[in-house]
């Protein structure tokens, strides 16, 4: 029957479009065809006819999921300047009030809402300086202080060494090192995109004195970060300082210019404690992103942001008065609605033990503070994820990109840094509890993010089921995919 309706649909001029037309049709799969047929023909592209379409689904409560699912499969893609696509089609319809909104949504125009779910992106350190910054656009001074290594090329060199040669400069695009997580953030359609931005942003030639490890990348690249529509990078971590402060404040002013929200670092105290703010359209609510940093990841104690001194939001995580500021800072924030992260660098890059202290601290923040998701960061490979109290704790996202591949280090690789997780969560809005997660497992290969293949995706598969299980919670393969059960505490 579909097949047909939509050949009659299809030869029909536009102006017989109708909701008296299709009327027969009860089911919103059978509309979503015609929508589809007639949509992704230009010529018959017509705003009123998709709002026809929807309103004609005779269950108010499918036309939201019916909407959604035509554009997905129209495959409009959220960015800066539109960030939901909904605008792209209903609002610019003419003809259409808030009488129309309000028999789709329920409610006027101005508060239009499809969901009561928010979706997160989230993964740990990005690391875009040293041997990345070599192979980008432009580069900083490869100079390093490292202890054995003097020259970034050292790093591009073993990675070709060990997984061979990169494609030509002038074939590398400038999100070449997201690599295949393009095309999987294009497929998931994330509201918010958050990642620790494990780098500074500056041409400083200033090393943090006796540090050894300095990450820079060239300003001139900061493309590669909004090449990826990244909505947050968390700051408060162990390499934001490591070209001093005219690095860091080089790095604040090249991201904020170039529209990209920070958090976790700041020209002051106040400013490294304000959260990112981020507003997601006719879903009423914002994700509020804190950024803070704990000495055992690395960061050194000097680099605290002062009242007047930039720096790093950095706290003692074992600390009540640390809790009672946070606790503070957030219910003075934080509106119904509002889904609130603590992203937290913490701990050492090696291992899956979780500190009793840190565990603790979570639970304060979740059950004290307000804070409904902690995004935990430092770990170089994924760690355990725990649902508490209906709340998501990623302890430790592991490194997503970094110019490591070429090191073999025979003592940690049993940890696999090459191995990472795009982690996808949805939270409900109003309980701020999490729905889902799913965990895509990914590769570093030729300095690029790369889909793991099957044998790392089955050993990425039975690491989170065992780090996962000491939180009892299960963990599904549904393909390449590893999926959460957060029901199964
Ligand atoms: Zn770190």
């Amino acid at each position: 029957m579909c097949k047909s309706v939509i050949q009659q649909e299809v030869n029909k001029e536009e102006d017989d479009e109708d909701i008296g037309t299709l009327s027969r049709i009860h089911h919103s799969s059978e509309l979503l065809c015609i929508m589809r047929s007639r949509i992704l023909n230009p010529k018959v592209y017509q705003s009123t006819f998709i709002l026809s379409c929807i309103l004609s689904i005779s269950k108010a409560e499918e036309r939201p999921h019916a909407l959604n699912t035509l554009y997905q499969s129209l495959k409009i893609k959220q960015d800066r300047t539109d960030t939901c696509p909904r605008e792209r089609l209903v609002p610019k319809m003419s003809g259409i009030t808030n009488g129309s909104y309000r028999k789709l949504y329920g409610t006027d125009s101005t508060v239009m809402r499809t969901s009561q779910n928010i979706s997160v992106f989230m993964v740990g350190d990005v690391m875009l300086g040293r041997g990345i910054d070599n192979i980008l656009s432009m580069s900083c001074d490869p100079k390093l202080y490292e202890s054995y290594v003097k020259d970034a090329n050292v790093y591009v060199t073993l990675a070709i060494r060990a997984n061979g040669p990169l494609p030509p400069k002038d074939e590398r695009k400038v999100d070449y090192v997201w690599g295949d997580a393009i095309d999987i953030l294009a497929s998931e359609q994330p509201d918010v995109k958050i990642i620790n931005l494990e780098t500074s942003v500056t041409t400083s030639a200033t090393p943090w004195p006796y540090k050894g490890i300095n990450y820079r990348m060239h300003p001139s690249n900061v493309g590669v970060i909004t090449s990826a529509n990244i909505d947050c990078c968390v700051l408060s971590n162990n390499h934001v300082i490591d070209w001093g402060y005219s690095g860091l404040d080089e790095t604040l002013k090249v991201l904020r210019n170039s529209g990209l929200r920070t958090c976790g670092a700041g020209n002051d105290i106040d400013d490294a404690r304000k959260p990112a703010i981020i507003d997601v359209p006719h879903k009423k609510g914002r994700i509020l992103v804190f950024g803070i940093g704990d000495g055992s990841s690395g960061i050194p104690v000097a680099w605290k942001a002062k009242k007047s001194q930039s720096g790093v939001n950095y706290v003692d995580v074992g600390s009540e008065a640390e809790l009672t500021k946070i606790r503070e800072q957030v219910n003075g924030i934080k509106k119904p609605g509002d889904i609130a992260v603590m992203s937290v660098h913490w701990g050492g890059n090696w291992g899956y033990e979780i500190k009793k202290e840190h565990k603790q601290f979570a639970h304060n923040l979740i059950d004290t503070c307000n804070i409904d998701v902690i995004h935990g960061h430092s770990s170089h490979h994924p760690k355990a994820v725990e649902i508490y109290n209906g709340k998501l704790i990623l302890y430790g996202a592991g490194d997503f990109i970094n110019d490591y591949e070429g090191i073999g280090r025979s003592d940690y690789t049993m940890f696999r840094h090459d191995l990472s997780l795009m982690y996808f969560a949805k939270f409900d809005v109003n309980s701020g509890e999490v729905k889902e997660l799913k965990m895509v497992p990914t590769q570093i290969k030729k300095l690029r993010v790369n889909r793991a293949d099957e044998k790392d995706v089955q050993y990425l598969f039975e690491i989170m089921k065992k780090e996962c299980g000491m939180f009892n919670l299960e963990v599904n393969r549904e393909g390449d995919v590893l999926v959460l059960n957060v029901k199964s505490q």
